[in-house]
């Protein structure tokens, strides 16, 4: 009796809080009043407050000021209020590094884990992935931190190395590592075909794990075998083999010239769409890529073993074979030395200097691999109809500190360049590409502005929005960046970072 008694007392007390609280002004963390909404679903943008309380949106809409109260009020008139963007494709260890230059370009979500590498973390060549992401939880990270699991990694793992052919016991544990990651929360598989160990790999094999991913409801990222311009149909057809939703990353054509060539890709990807399958793909927005001379070696003197073996006793043939894939690769001006005795210097200007033919500067005077480089590979009236297409989302390809200039820079650039004064394209539909279509890509509970979306949002100033970053200061932050907010927190403030509210994202099991 007295038990049922205390009950009732405490219901009755809870009721009258709630009743109070619904009568009071409510007290929301972030009101962020007069802004330009752009949603990142594609639709118009419109005038709009939003509200955030926690780690959530809670309303975007018109609102009666009269009855809102908030810890922090943001006067947003003039200024741009879209979604945290979502990078696709980047690199680094986010326990050990700091990602600010992507979180100044707006960036509050990462996928890593590409190109066939697992993401990195210290002991990640014995311990299971879920030890890499409780690390990012317990350290903290400036921007959301979302991860694949690398083919690459799977084969070392299970001992294959270059072998072409797994035995079944090795594809039975690459098989069993994949699951045990997905568990605990890796988004799918990358690839990385144009790597070893990923190169070796047959369709079979690649069948084996990305149809695996498929059944889970997982995506396959994937690095092709070749983005040369007379290969990458194959390279695609390659991964269409495989049965789930496929994802093409850092779309581009090496040595590409004309629209055509990008016409030809994008026709590609949509007769599968067509026929029903589920086609996605990213892009950064630059001419080069960061690379090294392997790329330019014949198959005999690939690894470095073979490249010493190749110089002594191959060399004429090795110089022919370099000087031909250099001048199908744009030439000697394409390659630019980012780091090493010659930063800052083009090959031809380096052999020019030297006095003799580049193909023996890169032999004599840079060696194995060389120093990091750009390679100035790509063109225009291809890159732009990718920046543009359907189902093409922007990434960075970047890592922190890696010298190219994408690692700070592209988000803001596409805004700049494409929706800028001569514009290529809409605001919504750039905005979409950089935030709602990678999260519908994902499946995450961001990157769209409604309630109920996690509070990854971004406040932008239209008239000042400059990617500085370039090859020579390619850390250099954007301006026009005037606040980011990551789960609600405020992270970034007026060109500098707040503090590290990212968290280790895990996809939805299935
Ligand atoms: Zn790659």
């Amino acid at each position: 009796m007295q038990m049922s008694f205390e009950l009732s007392a405490a219901i009755a007390l809870t009721l009258a809080a709630s009743m109070v609280r619904a009568e009071s002004p409510a007290v929301y963390d972030v009101w962020i009043r007069n802004g330009t909404v752009v949603d990142g679903t594609g639709n118009a943008r419109t005038q709009a407050d939003v509200l955030v309380s926690g780690d959530q949106i809670v309303l975007v809409g018109p609102v009666d000021a009269g009855k809102i109260k908030a810890k922090r009020m943001v006067d947003a008139r003039g200024k741009w209020v879209v979604p945290g963007f979502i990078d696709t494709h980047a690199h680094g260890d986010a326990t050990e590094q700091s990602f600010v230059s992507f979180l100044a370009q707006g960036i509050t979500t990462v996928v890593l884990g590409q190109d066939g590498g697992s993401m990195s973390y210290p002991g990640d060549d014995k311990l299971p992935l879920s030890t890499g992401m409780s690390l990012i939880d317990q350290r903290g990270s400036e921007v959301n931190v979302a991860t694949l699991t690398g083919h690459g990694t799977l084969r070392d793992l299970a001992g294959i190395g270059n072998a072409p052919v797994p035995t079944a016991g090795q594809l039975q544990a690459m098989k069993d590592r994949l699951l045990a990651d997905m568990q605990s929360g890796s988004f799918g598989l990358s690839f990385g075909l144009e790597y070893a160990p990923g190169r070796y790999s047959q369709i079979a094999e690649q069948k084996a794990l990305g149809d695996l991913v498929g059944q889970h409801g997982g995506i396959v990222m994937s690095h092709l075998r070749s983005e040369d311009f007379d290969k990458i149909g194959g390279a695609i057809d390659e991964l269409l083999q495989i049965d789930a939703h496929v994802h093409v990353s850092h779309l581009k054509i090496v040595a590409g010239q004309r629209a055509a060539e990008a016409d030809a890709v994008l026709g590609q990807l949509e007769r599968a769409r067509a026929q029903g399958k589920w086609v996605t793909a990213d892009v950064y927005p630059y001419l080069a890529s960061a690379s090294s001379l392997h790329f330019l070696y014949p198959e005999w003197a690939k690894g470095r073993e073979a490249y010493e073996v190749a110089v002594k006793q191959r060399r004429a043939e090795l110089e022919a074979h370099l000087r031909k894939r250099v001048e199908e690769r744009n030439g000697a001006q394409a390659i630019l030395f980012v780091g090493g005795p010659h930063a800052g210097k083009r090959l031809s200007e380096v052999a020019a200097e030297l006095k003799k033919p580049y193909e023996k500067v890169m032999i004599d005077d840079i060696g194995y691999g060389g120093p990091a480089q750009a390679h100035f590979l790509m063109a225009d009236a291809v890159q732009d109809r990718f920046i543009y297409a359907d189902q093409v989302m922007i990434c960075t390809d970047g890592a922190p500190g890696s010298g190219h200039p994408r690692s700070a820079g592209s988000f803001i650039k596409i805004l700049e360049e494409f929706v800028g004064p001569a514009p290529k394209m809409s605001l919504e539909r750039a905005v979409y590409k950089m935030s709602g279509l990678p999260a519908q890509t994902l499946g995450l509970d961001r990157g769209v502005l409604a309630a109920g979306q996690k509070a990854d949002l971004l406040i932008l100033d239209p008239d000042n929005l400059h990617s500085r970053a370039s090859w020579t200061e390619s850390t250099l932050r954007p301006s026009g960046v005037d606040a980011i907010y990551v789960n609600g927190r405020l992270a970034y403030e007026r060109g500098e970072p707040a503090g590290k509210f990212g968290r280790m994202l895990k996809r939805t099991q299935q």
